[in-house]
């Protein structure tokens, strides 16, 4: 348990500096932000497409720090027994303006008489929104997403997100989650990273169906208690 104990404070230091550090490199990025629109207010169109490179690198970093700060920000952690099927219809109704831009509807499957489930309710709204952007992003010509919550035995619950979109190949699944990697132009691949350390720090475990062309099923089981 001490060795344990241990452990677990390298890493909250660990955390913690990656979040001062990452304060600090938001600071310059914002000013440096403001002067290059200054700065393209008095030039020459001539350079317009610098610009539009410049701007668009800065705000990769600023996305890649704020998800990066999801993982680090040494908030207070608190677990709870909470509803999941209410958790996941505030984080529907969260992303149901992105999903309607691209003719996606969200429809959510609850099967009656849920438990509740001892869990940190803002940690696993993170995961359920990075899943679902996932979802909704690959699915750009629109369509239905299905989420689905229903008990797995007496001990488990399963979520499953179900989309329609361009599907993973099988080779590729097994770097989901791996720090960095993206298939998109202008994508973080921190997002399922978080979600996969989230669910492990709830015991819990995430599957992966996919088939290229017809979409894709992420299955997340959780413990009821632990
Ligand atoms: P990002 O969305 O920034 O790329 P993520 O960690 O959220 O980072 O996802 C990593 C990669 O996993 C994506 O770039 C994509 O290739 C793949 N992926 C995740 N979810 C899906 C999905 N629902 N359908 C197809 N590919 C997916
Ligand atoms: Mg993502």
């Amino acid at each position: 348990l001490e060795e344990q104990l241990r452990k677990s404070d390298t890493l909250n230091v660990v955390g913690e500096l990656a979040a001062g550090i990452a304060h600090e490199i938001r600071n310059p990025m914002t000013a440096l932000k403001g002067f290059i629109q200054l700065l393209e207010g008095s030039i020459k169109d001539d350079y317009s497409l610098y610009f539009n490179v410049i701007t668009s690198e800065l705000n990769r970093i600023e996305s890649i720090i704020t998800e990066f700060l999801i993982l680090a920000r040494p908030q207070a952690i608190q677990y709870l027994k909470k509803d999941i099927g209410t958790i996941m219809k505030e984080t529907i109704d969260l992303l149901n303006g992105q999903a309607i831009l691209v003719n996606v509807q969200m429809e959510l499957y609850l099967e009656q008489e849920l438990p509740l489930i001892y869990c940190e309710p803002n940690q696993l709204k993170q995961v359920f929104i990075n899943i679902l952007k996932n979802a909704i992003e690959v699915m750009p010509k629109g369509g239905q997403i299905d989420v689905k919550i229903k008990r797995k035995d007496e001990k488990h619950l399963i979520v499953s997100i179900i989309d329609r979109g361009l599907g993973i190949p099988e080779d590729k699944i097994k770097r989901l989650g791996q720090p960095f990697y993206t298939t998109k132009e202008r994508g973080t691949g921190l997002g399922l990273m978080v979600s996969y350390k989230i669910i492990e720090e709830h015991k819990g475990i995430v599957e992966v169906e996919s088939e290229v062309g017809s979409g894709t099923a992420f299955h997340i089981t959780l413990p009821i208690n632990h």
